[in-house]
């Protein structure tokens, strides 16, 4: 059975820390939207340069751009199971992809949203402090970060509620450590299985 597989939630919920080890359990190809955007920044093309404007401000990549990128990689993949974290954001992309692997015959198989509040990731920040700055990210000024935050409260209900009605939203309360998160994640995914 194929395993295909989203992660979402607010920037520093922890969604890549949890799809690490889920590509790990579980054998699965990571692909990390945020990753491959600044990946392509990094490459100073005409598409990095456009991506750049996007990012810096902390406001969402036009969804044609996010799309090319995307399918571009998981062609790579071929057959393998995976993961995509930090996709969909806007309920378009989730139409989207629901569609795009509907067709392959490989069906989206379960979206997981890390809930988690903004005051839990500002105290992890705080904690975190200096650590928490990647280096390579130059969209974690404080208006970056206050920005996305406003336009992930806008975009996520409505993808709740479409995956909700078709059983394919799995919400999980982020706020607590890697480790119970993990496991509510693991056995919810061998119950599908
Ligand atoms: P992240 O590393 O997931 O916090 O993403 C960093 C930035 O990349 C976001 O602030 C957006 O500008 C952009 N981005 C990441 N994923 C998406 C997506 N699925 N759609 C549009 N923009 C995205």
């Amino acid at each position: 059975m194929s395993l295909n597989l989203f992660i979402i939630g607010p920037s520093g919920c922890g969604k890549s820390t949890q799809a690490k080890l889920i590509a790990e359990k579980y054998h699965l190809s990571h692909l990390s939207m945020g990753q491959l955007l600044r990946d392509k920044i990094g490459s100073d093309s005409p598409l990095g340069k456009k991506l750049k404007f996007y990012v810096d401000q902390g406001i969402w990549v036009p969804d044609d751009l996010i799309f090319e990128i995307l399918l571009l990689e998981l062609n790579k993949l071929h057959n393998e199971n995976f993961i995509v974290d930090g996709f969909p954001r806007v309920l378009n992309q989730g139409k989207f992809i629901e569609h795009y692997l509907t067709e392959l015959q490989k069906p989206l198989s379960l979206i997981i949203h890390l809930d988690v509040t903004f005051e839990e990731i500002m105290t992890r920040r705080a904690r975190l402090g200096q650590k928490f700055q990647d280096a390579a990210r130059t969209d974690n000024t404080p208006e970056a970060v206050a920005k996305r935050q406003a336009s992930y409260n806008d975009t996520i209900n409505p993808i709740k509620e479409y995956f909700s009605s078709s059983g394919k939203l799995f919400d999980v309360d982020g706020n607590r450590p890697v480790d119970p998160i993990f496991q509510d994640i693991c056995q919810k995914i061998n119950e599908m299985r």
